[in-house]
């Protein structure tokens, strides 16, 4: 049977080189994203200012079913959670979160992760492989076309990267998806509202630096190398003074936006009085807001999650030095929504999956650079 290309893998710029071949004005792109991702039409027939012949060759040339979502699970403080089926075989998953006057959706970027923060549900999955653009970006559409079907009071306002995966790492596929998420013509989202987060992969930062106006998150989780080394593998190829630098001046040509560090609070682990006043040092030249995470377990962690009282004591040491630090509030516990409880179901490929496997070992081969 033939492979067609779906057609949420396409950008603005493949679908003009296809309608090169068609013989046709490149401004159709412009059209066809429209009615794809604003209009969120999945028959051609309906694209009313496109020409019959051109709504026949899309028909022809393009897969139009959207990818398969499982029926979403409901929590009972409203987050929504879909299982999306990939082509590597496994379920990621996506989360609904309505506040007040916004709502947020938690996003995949890959099945499983390669990374292995051994606080993670996700990490401890294993690695399966980089999602495409397509099933990056029909977590979006099916949310918000779930929404406007069921729910026309919930609006989605902000999307963040902070499901399965480490963004970073499937570059290409991310950023294209990001591109889709501020133009007005798809989905038309504030550069404010659309936040990628990331375990500190360097060199991707800076290249993200240049290109993309999104915002960023950046997972802290601890106030020394010798620390972070044990709780994120990735801090052994890019240690802290890397990060750091290259965060301190991210949004230079913006200097009142700031980067957000998330920080896990693990009990006993990272969340002393001392551990708040290393921070403090750390991030001193580093314009930031702090975004304190209480842990979530999982089955068979080794960790548990500080108490209320240390987590605000943690908050008002880092306060009282001048750094906006919030409390995140912890939803869709009771479906296993929250924060780093997304485990999917994931085929562990890394002992097959080359970039998984080269990523792991060679995090464990690089030795820390002396200081
Ligand atoms: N890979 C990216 C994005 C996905 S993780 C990253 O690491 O930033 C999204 C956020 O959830 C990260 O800040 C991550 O560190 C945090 N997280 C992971 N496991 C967690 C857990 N069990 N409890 C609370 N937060 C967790
Ligand atoms: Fe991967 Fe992020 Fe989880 Fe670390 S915290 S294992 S980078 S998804």
């Amino acid at each position: 049977m033939e492979h067609k290309q779906h057609i949420f893998d396409q950008t603005i710029k493949t679908l003009k080189e296809w309608l090169k071949t068609k013989n046709q004005p490149d401004y159709k792109a412009k059209q066809i994203i429209h009615w794809v991702h604003h209009e969120q039409t999945l028959d051609p027939q309906l694209m009313t200012n496109l020409n019959k012949q051109i709504r026949q060759e899309l028909a022809n040339d393009f897969n139009w079913k959207n990818l398969e979502f499982d029926e979403p699970l409901y929590s009972k403080d409203g987050c929504i959670k879909w299982l999306l089926s990939t082509k590597s075989k496994s379920k990621v998953e996506t989360v609904f979160i309505p506040e007040t006057n916004r709502g947020t959706l938690c996003i995949s970027s890959q099945a499983g992760c390669s990374l292995a923060c051994t606080f993670c549900s996700t990490g401890a999955q294993g690695f399966s492989g980089n999602l495409s653009l397509a099933e990056i970006i029909s977590q979006v559409w099916t949310a918000k076309k779930h929404l406007a079907t069921n729910h026309t009071e919930q609006k989605l306002t902000n999307i963040v990267f902070m499901g399965m995966g480490e963004p970073l790492l499937n570059y290409n596929a991310v950023t294209s998806a990001v591109d889709l998420l501020l133009d007005d013509l798809a989905y038309g989202l504030s550069k404010y509202k659309v936040t990628i987060s990331t375990s500190g992969i360097v060199p991707k930062m800076e290249k993200l630096k240049l290109t993309s106006k999104c915002s960023l998150a950046v997972s802290l989780h601890a106030p020394n190398d010798e620390l972070r080394d044990t709780i994120m593998p990735i801090n052994k190829k890019h240690p802290l003074k890397e990060l750091i630098k290259c965060c301190s001046n991210y949004f230079k040509e913006t200097p009142k936006r700031k980067i957000t560090f998330e920080y896990a609070m693990l009990k006993g682990v990272n969340d002393t009085s001392n551990q708040a006043k290393q921070l403090i040092k750390l991030l001193a030249n580093c314009p930031c807001k702090i975004n304190l995470i209480p842990f979530n377990p999982f089955p068979k962690t080794i960790y548990e999650c500080s108490s209320f009282n240390t987590i605000k004591n943690f908050q008002s040491i880092l306060q009282k030095a001048g750094i906006n630090t919030t409390i995140r509030k912890t939803r869709g516990q009771d479906i296993d929504a929250a924060c780093g409880q997304l485990a999917g179901e994931v085929l562990d490929k890394t002992t097959r999956t080359e970039s998984g496997k080269l990523y792991r070992t060679k995090l464990r081969n690089k030795k820390r650079p002396s200081n």
